[in-house]
């Protein structure tokens, strides 16, 4: 009796390993050089940054990867920028706007505002500015939503979240490769509505196996000290 919920269990981890290697990996996959263009650009657009200095923002952004924290947010796409080939005026309107996110702003409008830009960069951009579902660990709080706190108002965005249409729901960014476009398209609620969508989370409901099927917007402060101690294993930025 218990060998086809076991093998269930078994596959679901196997899934969610495959998704988080998954990240990471297009990440990297969108990093073409930009050697033409940043020898072009006058050395004070780049902030004259001494070469060692641009060494460390590279690496210290590759942690920033899978963060649930709204405080990596800009670095990470620092790090995404820094060796993708956007046109460089693209680059500086998303890292403007990403560093003026607050926890009220509607992410769909921001997507919106870039919308002509490269589509790696809106990626990124929606990729800094939320996390994937599945650098979330959602348990404790499905188990008790008692327990959200302010995590409660935190925006949530899918493509489908009550399954109104055709096919599961999808994240944002790079989740998985059936990912939305951050724009008006998106469904958006708040993380305590999706725990009560209860058709949601079914197994064979809307939900996307290999995104987790939502996004939601990276963490303040408080909410991500709340979420560390309500989930009581701090989780490394990076796989
Ligand atoms: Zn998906």
């Amino acid at each position: 009796m218990r060998k086809p919920g076991d093998l269930l269990a078994q596959r679901r981890k196997e899934l969610l390993e495959l998704s988080q290697a998954y990240r990471p990996r297009a990440a990297s996959l969108t990093i073409v050089r930009e050697k033409e263009q940043e020898e072009q650009e006058p050395a004070a657009a780049r902030g004259a940054v001494a070469p060692e200095q641009r060494l460390q923002a590279r690496e210290g952004w590759l942690e920033t990867i899978g963060s649930v924290h709204a405080r990596d947010s800009l670095l990470y796409l620092q790090g995404r920028c820094q060796g993708a080939g956007w046109d460089s005026r693209d680059k500086r309107t998303a890292l403007a706007l990403a560093a003026d996110v607050t926890s009220e702003a509607d992410l769909r409008e921001l997507g919106a505002q870039i919308r002509d830009v490269h589509f790696g960069l809106h990626k990124a951009f929606a990729d800094a500015v939320t996390f994937s579902a599945d650098s979330f660990d959602v348990r404790p709080f499905r188990e008790d939503p008692g327990r959200l706190g302010p995590l409660a108002g935190v925006w949530v965005y899918g493509s489908n979240l009550h399954g109104r249409y055709t096919g599961r729901s999808h994240g944002v960014g790079d989740a998985c490769r059936h990912a939305r476009s951050l724009g008006p398209g998106l469904e958006r609620i708040s993380l305590a509505q999706l725990l009560e969508l209860e058709d949601f989370w079914q197994w064979n409901g809307p939900r996307c196996s290999f995104c987790s099927g939502w996004s939601g917007q990276r963490l303040t402060e408080e909410q991500y000290t709340h979420y560390l101690s309500a989930t009581a294993r701090p989780r490394t930025a990076a796989p």
